[in-house]
C-alpha cells in the first residue's frame, strides 16, 4: 500500500483528501504545518507527498529544500492558481509536480498515480538500490543482514534482527505490541502472548545498549516500544 503525507493547513482541505486517498487504498497521514510535516517527511519513508505552499512555521518551498538535502521521496505542490512564480520556485527546489488549487480529486488522483508509476520504472532501473539503514551509531546493512555499532559488528538472531530493522524503518512510531507481532512474528490474531516482544526487545537492548547509557530502545508504557530520533 502507497503511503502519502499531506501537509496543508486548511484542514478541511486536508482532510478531503486524505479520506479521498484512502478511499483508493492509499495510506495517508495528515499535518497542518509545515514544521511536523517535514519532521516526519525526514523521519519515515513516504511513497509521495503532498505539500501546500503557504504553510505555518515553515513554509512548502523550505519544506522540500530541507528534504531534498536528505531525501528523494516523490513531492507533489498545492498551490494557489496566482503563485506562478513559486510553482516554478518549488519545482526548482525540488518538487516533482504541482497542482492549482482549487483542484478536482481526480486531478490530484491522476497526477498521483502518474508521479508513482514514474518512480517506479525509475527504480526499477536503479541497480544500487538503498539498503542501508542508519540510527544514532547503529548501521544495519540490509542485503548482508549485518549490523554494527560504531563500527563494531552486532551478532543478532534473526527474530533480534527484525525487530530492530522494525523500529529502524518506523523511527519516531510507537509500535505497539500487537503490531510487532504481526510484523517480526508474522501473528495475525491478538491471542498470542505479547510478552515475547518485551522478552525479545530485553534480549535486543542486551545486545545493542551501553551499559549505564540510555537505551536506543524507548518503552512508550502501556503501548510498545519506539527508537526516537
Ligand atoms: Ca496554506
Amino acid at each position: 500500500m502507497n503511503k502519502i503525507l499531506i501537509v496543508e493547513d486548511e484542514k478541511e482541505l486536508a482532510n478531503f483528501v486524505s479520506l479521498e486517498l484512502q478511499h483508493e487504498g492509499y495510506d495517508t497521514k495528515v499535518h497542518n504545518n509545515g514544521r511536523t510535516g517535514l519532521e516526519d517527511a525526514l523521519n519515515e519513508n513516504w511513497d509521495a507527498i503532498l505539500l501546500d505552499l503557504m504553510l505555518p512555521e515553515l513554509n512548502g518551498l523550505e519544506v522540500t529544500r530541507r528534504i531534498r538535502q536528505v531525501k528523494n521521496t516523490p513531492i507533489i505542490m498545492m498551490t494557489a492558481r496566482d503563485d506562478i512564480m513559486d510553482r516554478v520556485s518549488g519545482l526548482d527546489h525540488g518538487a516533482d509536480d504541482y497542482i492549482i488549487k482549487p483542484f478536482a480529486i481526480e486531478e490530484l488522483l491522476a497526477r498521483l498515480r502518474a508521479l508513482l508509476r514514474r518512480i517506479d520504472i525509475e527504480s526499477d532501473k536503479n541497480v544500487t538500490k538503498q539498503t542501508t539503514l542508519g540510527y544514532r551509531d547503529i548501521v544495519v546493512e540490509k542485503e548482508n543482514r549485518l549490523v554494527r555499532r560504531r563500527n563494531e559488528v552486532i551478532d543478532l538472531t534473526k527474530r533480534e534482527y527484525e525487530l530492530l530493522l522494525t523500529l529502524m524503518e518506523n523511527i519516531n512510531t510507537v509500535l505497539e505490541r500487537d503490531k510487532l507481532l504481526e510484523k517480526v512474528w508474522g501473528y495475525e490474531n491478538n491471542d498470542i502472548e505479547t510478552n515475547v516482544v518485551d522478552v525479545y526487545v530485553r534480549y535486543l537492548r542486551n545486545k545493542i545498549d551501553f551499559p549505564g547509557e540510555e537505551s536506543y530502545i524507548q518503552t512508550v508504557r502501556g503501548l510498545g516500544y519506539v527508537m526516537r530520533s
